[in-house]
């Protein structure tokens, strides 16, 4: 149920938990999700090294982590892919907290170990950004995890296609 690099929530423990939120989820109450996924991050690992790749992941997940609210779980759902489930949470609202993180990011700077950087790096920090994707599960006509991911992975996507470093919330 735990990712062994950021100690974050895996998949596995993101299809469990959603499981018993859709369960007890009341017709009012909204339900929100985002995808996240770090800009250019092959760059990052070209550039700096692989280990220091590592770093910046668990830079982001300490990040998101610090930035949402107790009962949002935030998951590390791929390679350098995190997805935040919300409970009790409108779009506009999980818009405004990934507007949060995305702007917290942008601002941060991530300083690994030296010892883990390649030869040659180009400076002793890395600076990264974030795009993110938003989706609502009943606004977006979304029934199971799968449809709300792959709601949020479109806009992600859209997110990317124009320019990176921001939110999208609607297609
Ligand atoms: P984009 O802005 O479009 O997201 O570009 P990108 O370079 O971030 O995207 P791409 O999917 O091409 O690269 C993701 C890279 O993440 C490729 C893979 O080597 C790296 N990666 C995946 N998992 C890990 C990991 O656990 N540690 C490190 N250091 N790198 C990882
Ligand atoms: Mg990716
Ligand atoms: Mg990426």
């Amino acid at each position: 149920m735990v990712d062994g690099l950021t100690q974050l929530a895996n998949r596995r423990r993101l299809q469990s938990d959603f499981g018993g939120l859709l369960q007890r989820l009341r017709e009012d109450q909204p339900l929100a999700l985002w995808m996240l996924d770090i800009d250019h991050f092959k760059s990052i690992n070209d550039n700096w090294g692989h280990s220091a790749g590592d770093e910046v992941i668990k830079h982001l997940a300490t990040l998101c982590r610090a930035l949402v609210r107790p009962q949002d779980l935030v998951v590390r759902y791929g390679g350098e892919e995190f997805c935040v489930l919300m409970p009790d949470t409108s779009l506009a609202d999980a818009l405004h907290m990934a507007e949060q993180v995305r702007a917290a990011t942008a601002k941060s700077v991530c300083v690994p170990d030296a010892g883990t950087l390649l030869a040659g790096a180009p400076s002793l920090e890395i600076r990264l950004t974030v795009s993110i994707g938003v989706a609502e599960l009943r606004v977006d006509g979304c029934e199971e995890l799968e449809d709300l991911v792959a709601t949020a992975d479109r806009r992600l996507y859209a997110a990317k296609k124009s320019g990176r470093n921001q939110v999208v919330n609607h297609d």
